[in-house]
């Protein structure tokens, strides 16, 4: 009897179990379908496919040289801001900081003296451009005169930011071309004083072009809609490529760097062309990784064959991400991610460039541009 009721229910928890095992499976699995079904497709933000390749990598924290930026942004720093700074340029091998944002006139003597009053040899500071008196005639021989007194306070360039060209209008309504000849007189004064113009001319050229699903800075228009640069309000990026060109040609003795790699960055061939033709240009590399990244063989013979005119920048401080810089530029890691994805929703390559090149674009360029620095600091 015991034995009977124990062998019934031995079978009865058998079958149920045996019963759960093939259904539950089943249940899972039309669960999972079901929900596969009912979720849609994802928007781009929601896709975030974990990538599987499994492939060396190299987390290169600290710069294998000692390098210059030649593009960075620091508004007004105080003794405290230039001590944080110091001590993190130091992490990663950074030995001189340019700061573009040095201002004109007493801001510039300030940001002089924060800066290169407690670290001469760690700073370099370029002055800027006021327009305050931009409709008084006579402007351009002012600001020549205002850039040679603030060269004697300690500027030892001239940074022009991209309102240049594209905002900055006259009284009249007139938009200042980059080739006006009213600014003849500051690059002229650029030549005498033997100080590098950093220009920053245009945007992306996608930032151009219509904001629809072709465009591959869809996500940052998305994010920034005040970058887009509408026909209706700007002029086209080929008109501002043609006057910066025709800039650059009409000072020859001035020494002209193209940020961002004079936004030909996504068409190396024309850059190379261009630089060809005007033996006075210069580029930078900041925030536009992404562009070399995506074409590691391409940006590989670029940087060997225009070794002389490329030179190290960032752009927006952030001292953790240099690092991806010095993982393109000095290893061949493959197909890894970019720090900004508003800039490239693709991944990047490594294009690893010899050392004589990594040298040049790391630091010698800048010496050879920017008066007054110390290059005993740097290795021969
Ligand atoms: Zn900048």
């Amino acid at each position: 009897m015991n034995f009977r009721r124990t062998t019934i229910l031995c079978s009865a928890i058998f079958f149920a179990v045996l019963a759960a095992l093939i259904v539950w499976p089943r249940t899972a699995m039309t669960r999972q379908q079901t929900s596969q079904k009912s979720q849609a497709t994802p928007t781009i933000d929601e896709y975030q496919p974990k990538s599987t390749l499994v492939t060396k990598e190299h987390k290169i924290e600290r710069a294998k040289f000692p390098f210059i930026d030649i593009h960075s942004h620091h508004w007004n720093p105080t003794a405290a801001d230039v001590e944080q700074l110091v001590k993190e340029m130091d992490t990663i091998n950074l030995r001189v900081m340019v700061n573009l944002s040095g201002g004109t006139g007493e801001r510039l003597r300030n940001t002089v003296a924060a800066m290169k009053g407690r670290y001469p040899d760690r700073f370099v500071v370029f002055a800027n451009m006021s327009y305050d008196d931009l409709n008084t005639p006579g402007f351009g021989k002012r600001v020549a005169a205002r850039l040679e007194e603030d060269v004697k306070n300690g500027a030892q360039g001239l940074k022009i930011f991209k309102d240049f060209g594209m905002e900055l209008k006259y009284a009249n309504g007139q938009r200042v071309h980059v080739d006006d000849p009213e600014f003849d007189a500051v690059f002229e004064k650029c030549a005498q004083l033997k100080i590098p113009v950093l220009i920053h001319v245009a945007e992306p050229s996608a930032f151009f072009d219509p904001w629809d699903y072709h465009n591959e800075r869809w996500e940052e228009l998305k994010e920034f809609p005040g970058r887009a640069r509408p026909p209706a309000k700007y002029p086209p990026f080929e008109t501002l490529m043609t006057e910066r060109n025709h800039l650059f040609a009409k000072h020859p003795k001035t020494n002209f760097i193209a940020a961002h790699l004079g936004f030909h960055g996504n068409d190396l061939e024309r850059l190379g062309r261009t630089l060809d033709s005007l033996p006075n240009m210069y580029v930078d590399i900041a925030a536009v990784l992404a562009e070399l990244g995506r074409q590691p063989y391409s940006a590989h013979d670029f940087l060997v064959k225009y070794q002389d005119r490329v030179l190290m920048g960032k752009d927006i401080y952030e001292v953790n991400e240099y690092k991806w810089y010095f993982r393109a530029l000095e290893t061949k890691d493959e197909y890894f991610e970019y720090y900004r994805k508003r800039h490239a929703f693709w991944r990047i390559y490594g294009f690893q460039v010899p050392d004589e090149v990594l040298k040049k674009v790391y630091y010698k360029n800048a010496l050879k541009l920017v008066p007054g620095m110390d290059a005993k600091a740097f290795p021969e």
